[in-house]
């Protein structure tokens, strides 16, 4: 057997396929990351979380690196300037960030920080984006595109968002909310910038494509959209109508589908300029893809396209359109959430431990008297070819089971079971070794790999962390951190913390399929560390409080040209009180309640005073700390 490489294990866990150039392994075996792209400052993984550890954070510990955000910014903004070039184009891009793929305040900020050189607004859909918007945003030259259903209250905190030198524009996004923005911008005295949104016949592909169509809950057929542009012409407000908005759905996976709705959509861009409107936006929404598995192809956790391929298709798109009808070229708004934030966010968590049907078994032999039946599995372990596999694993399966029946009658004791239950397993486990090896693998061994994973017990909660992949199966890139010149030699599965069977991760990344393992090593005693990569976005703030595990530690880091780094924030996890006081249980009530029990037990001699101090400090204790286990080292 050849020695492994790191490289071994760079192409195991596929790092650079959908690493994005952000993210590699060095030769000592450890994750490293490239912020700013190839070239750029190395910081290193397994180091950086010692360090923060030592600085007293905990994990599971998300981490977030600014420089990567600036650099996605930068990217999709040169992605337009390119096609810009390329087609002639003569409008300008100004993208939006949607606040809801990730809300947190300091991805909002830095984004609005790092997006100014490029004009990057916001995109929001409630009434408290919006609010958030009118804090952070400072100049006409960003955008606050303004969605999702909206009431009195919205549209005039909307409106005089431009009394403070804002830009905010009003998507019409149900014909309904007409009639509602010409009364309050008549009563304010102050003229709207107004869009509306297309429900495109097009559609969407992949996972979230369902939101799109005829009958999708957004958007205004073009019946509608004629009736409103007849509606504003009889108030003499069609000269505020300036943006067409569309959305097909997120993570688009085949760039077909985005050509589909930019050529309906710029026709009826169009269509509307000569109708009278003064169109000068066209906002093609989000749907940028990411992709999760590297594969690069139409898989809902993949995309066949690029991101410079988007830009180019979607101002080819508009240019072909308004060059034919001599209309002028608009200005071209994009909403990508999740191209923008996904690859920023690395989510860290450690091991706590394996449980698995042992590998390599070497059951000792039967000895006289031992029943038939253990005496058959012995024999089908013995002998088990590769000519056989399929014979051998038939057999183990009926012995198995005839084994249980034996035991179910009384004719089997316990021990005798668990002989059983050992030769079943080192049966498979060498099935299993043979199967690996081969090129097509049967239907009904396919199974196996699973049926012998082992199960590896992570800190850290799927549904807090990684909704999605409990939600919609979507797949995120996983791999250990450290150890990556050792060969593997486990295949495993993650539990989480939580009581749930649903907690747990035991789908992976796959240039061609979906896997049902994952490639692992076995624990030396020393922490052995796992992240998920491509979490930045929706994953963080959809997460539920199951089983009461919180948010986790989080840091941003940045890195200097000099191969150190910044912590530039440091947002501590949810302590244990404040998730309680979530479902409503007070500090003040609990330690009271506690106390209570504590003195009855001391008045009737049951604990020690010593004991009833331990216990209260260890409940306050527990009151203060991390949702998740503390680790010992
Ligand atoms: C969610 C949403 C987006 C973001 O989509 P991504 O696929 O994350 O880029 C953009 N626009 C609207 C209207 C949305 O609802």
């Amino acid at each position: 057997m050849r020695g492994w490489t790191v490289t071994d294990s760079a192409e195991l866990y596929g790092i650079s396929n959908w690493g994005a150039g952000y993210f590699g392994v060095d030769p000592s075996g450890d994750v490293v990351v490239h912020p700013r792209g190839e070239g750029g400052p190395v910081l290193n993984m397994p180091e950086l979380v010692r360090d923060i550890r030592r600085r007293g954070l905990r994990t599971p510990l998300l981490f977030r690196f600014s420089d990567i955000l600036h650099s996605r910014v930068k990217e999709i903004a040169g992605c337009f300037e390119t096609a810009f070039q390329t087609f002639n184009y003569e409008g300008n891009y100004r993208g939006v960030y949607p606040i809801k793929v990730n809300q947190q305040r300091q991805v909002v900020e830095e984004l609005v920080e790092f997006g100014r050189p490029y004009s990057l607004g916001l995109e929001v859909g409630s009434k408290p984006e919006l609010l958030v918007a009118l804090a952070l945003l400072e100049s006409s030259d960003t955008l606050i595109i303004c969605n999702g259903y909206k009431d009195r209250a919205y549209m005039e905190t909307a409106l005089l968002a431009q009394r403070l030198g804002l830009y905010p524009i009003i998507v019409l996004d149900r014909s309904t909310e007409l009639e509602l923005l010409i009364k309050v911008s008549r009563e304010l005295g102050i003229r709207p910038h107004i869009g509306v949104r297309a429900r495109l016949a097009a559609r969407g592909a992949g996972k979230w494509s369902e939101s799109t169509g005829d009958r999708s809950k957004f958007g205004l057929s073009t019946f509608d959209i004629v009736n409103t542009v007849d509606r504003l012409r009889s108030e003499e407000m069609l000269d505020c109508l300036e943006m067409l908005h569309f959305h097909i759905g997120s993570q688009i996976t085949a760039i077909r589908a985005h050509k589909d709705a930019l050529r309906e959509a710029s026709r009826i861009f169009v269509g509307l300029h000569q109708l009278g409107a003064p169109m000068c936006l066209i906002d093609a929404g989000g749907g940028l893809g990411v992709d999760y598995d590297g594969s690069q192809t139409n898989f809902h956790s993949s995309m066949n396209y690029s991101t410079q391929e988007y830009a180019n298709d979607v101002v080819a798109a508009i240019q072909d359109a308004c060059s034919e009808t001599g209309v002028p070229h608009p200005d071209i708004v994009t909403e990508s959430g999740r191209a923008l934030v996904s690859h920023a966010s690395v989510l860290v968590f450690d091991v706590l431990g394996v449980d698995g049907v042992t590998r390599g078994l070497e059951p000792s032999a039967p000895v006289e008297g031992e029943d038939r039946v253990i005496q058959e599995l012995y024999a089908v372990w013995k002998n088990v070819t590769h000519r056989n596999v399929i014979e051998s694993y038939h057999d183990a399966l009926q012995l198995k089971e005839e084994g249980t029946s034996t035991f179910n009658l009384g004719y089997l004791g316990l021990a005798g079971r668990a002989r059983v239950e050992e030769f079943f397993w080192a049966c498979c486990d060498r099935i299993l070794r043979i199967v690996q090896d081969m090129e097509y693998v049967p239907e009904e061994l396919q199974g196996l790999e699973r049926a012998l994973a082992d199960t590896y017990y992570g800190n850290f909660s799927v549904f807090q962390s990684l909704p999605d992949s409990w939600a919609m199966n979507q797949l995120f890139p996983m791999m250990p951190i450290q150890r990556l010149h050792e060969r593997p030699d486990r295949r495993g599965v993650f539990a989480d913390l939580t009581c749930d069977s649903d907690g747990k991760v035991d789908q992976f990344i796959d240039l061609r399929d979906v896997r049902n393992v994952l490639e692992l090593h076995s624990l030396n005693g020393q922490p052995y560390y796992v992240a998920v990569f491509l979490v930045g976005a929706y994953q963080e703030t959809l997460g539920e409080v199951h089983n009461l595990f919180g948010d986790t530690d989080t840091v941003h880091v940045h890195a200097d040209a000099a191969g150190g780094y910044t912590l530039e924030h440091v947002v501590e996890g949810d302590r244990v009180d404040e998730v309680l006081s979530y479902v409503q249980y007070d500090r003040r009530h609990l330690l009271e309640r506690v106390r209570q029990a504590v003195e009855k037990s001391l008045r009737n001699g049951e604990i020690t005073l010593e004991e009833s101090a331990l216990l209260r400090r260890r409940y306050e204790q527990g009151l203060s700390g991390y949702t998740y286990l503390e680790r010992e080292d």
